[in-house]
């Protein structure tokens, strides 16, 4: 998917900023820190200019963040434009993963509103695993 089609799937404006936040977070499927992502979009926009961007991209649903442990804070592109998700994060080398799962469903009280499911799952990734085999 590009940018393009993201703009036109949510029904946003696109303007250069929010494609090149774009473009970086599809290209990057772990997800980006902050620092990361500014790094990819160069150096002509803002500190600003970028909050903005990615704040709007959360509220319209396009753009998740999530904190890990850490605490790591990371962006991701919303894929499936779902409420649910479930993030994986390694314990050995810090690497995350968003699954394409749904999230488990999980009984509350009726009377709890629920905005937002997030489950994060720690361990070791495959990488890490393969070098603890190997050794
Ligand atoms: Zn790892």
């Amino acid at each position: 998917m590009t940018a393009d089609e993201v703009f036109s799937r949510y029904g946003i404006r696109k303007t250069l900023i929010r494609s090149a936040i774009l473009t970086a977070l599809l290209e990057k499927h772990e997800g980006l820190t902050y620092a990361e992502l500014s790094g990819r979009i160069g150096k002509g926009n803002n500190k600003a200019n970028i909050q903005r961007a990615l704040n709007f991209f959360q509220i319209t649903g396009v753009v998740r963040k999530i904190v890990f442990a850490g605490p790591r804070l990371r962006y991701y592109y919303n894929e499936r434009k779902s409420n649910n998700h479930i993030y994986f994060t390694c314990e050995k080398c810090n690497s995350a993963y968003v699954f394409i799962s749904e999230a488990p469903v999980v009984c509350l009280p009726e009377s709890i509103k629920v905005i937002k499911i997030e489950f994060i799952v720690s361990g070791t990734c495959p990488c890490c695993n393969e070098n603890t085999t190997h050794q």
